[in-house]
């Protein structure tokens, strides 16, 4: 795998970081209806020690951060394979943050298991505030809290017939491999899932949904499978999807019902929507 970027960044923001290679961490869940986070208490001598964030730290070279933030959550919390289904990076002039938004396997137990944390624990979402937080997680906040829970994308394959069923490997300016889908129907998810500022870092939000493609016409096949995220990929109706299971679905092609069509500002609404309904 990667070699070290460990060490400090002197960013053109006024500020010191951690990673060379920019850092990450992730946020992991379980039970979307009133969730749980797994929690980090920072070791005393560490930035921001003797503070709550979640367990992360400096992506390695060669690695991308969502895999950089799941080796360092599996060193720090003993963090299982999970899935990830979000993403959210902050970029700094020199430096990024991203977190990884993934839900906890069955069981995942909330031990620190090096010297980093002084402890661990699932906490959870509404009680974080009573806690000292890390500034920046506390931040963040507003952001993730939509981002927790599963999401399902359904597309009509019927309705792109037209327009050619090239692999997409990338999320482009993420710089988070993640899925495959012809560019016709990435690049308004692209659009609708990504870029807001925050001060003056921009921001990138991305969402690694599960995909039911419906339809008669030729099937979309998986070409490339990159990076940490799995997708999956059923080539069924979209009632055999279980979207009970899901806190967001997304449409594209013909209306689907309870879910919303996947535009930009359809999706920004519903990720304000999700967070008015938990706060
Ligand atoms: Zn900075």
């Amino acid at each position: 795998m990667g070699s070290s970027a460990d060490g400090i960044v002197y960013c053109a923001c006024g500020n010191r970081h951690w990673g060379h290679a920019g850092a990450a961490g992730i946020l992991a869940w379980r039970d979307a209806d009133d969730p749980e986070v797994i929690m980090q208490l920072r070791a005393g001598w560490s930035m921001s020690g003797g503070t709550w964030g979640i367990p992360g730290g400096a992506i390695d070279y060669g690695e991308s951060p969502i895999e950089g933030g799941m080796r360092e959550a599996r060193e720090e919390a003993g963090l299982g394979p999970s899935r990830v289904w979000a993403a959210t990076t902050l970029h700094h002039p020199d430096w990024s943050y991203t977190t990884g938004v993934a839900e906890a396997s069955k069981g995942q137990r909330a031990i620190a298991t090096d010297h980093e944390s002084d402890a661990m624990e699932w906490v959870r979402w509404r009680d974080l505030e009573d806690r000292v937080l890390m500034p920046a997680f506390h931040q963040s906040m507003p952001l993730l809290e939509p981002l927790l829970g599963r999401s399902l994308l359904v597309i009509d394959s019927d309705l792109l017939a037209g327009v050619g069923h090239g692999a997409v490997s990338e999320l482009g300016y993420s710089g988070i491999p993640s899925t495959i889908l012809p560019s016709a129907v990435q690049e308004p998810i692209i659009d609708g899932l990504a870029a807001a500022r925050d001060g003056d870092f921009r921001r990138t939000v991305a969402l690694f949904p599960d995909i039911v493609i419906r339809g008669h016409a030729p099937a979309i096949e998986p070409a490339t499978h990159v990076g940490a995220i799995p997708v999956s990929i059923d080539q069924a109706d979209s009632q055999t999807a279980n979207s009970a299971a899901y806190t967001r679905v997304f449409t594209v092609g013909a209306a689907v019902d309870g879910s919303d069509p996947i535009d930009p500002d359809a999706f920004f609404s519903a990720l304000e929507n999700a967070r008015r309904s938990r706060s």
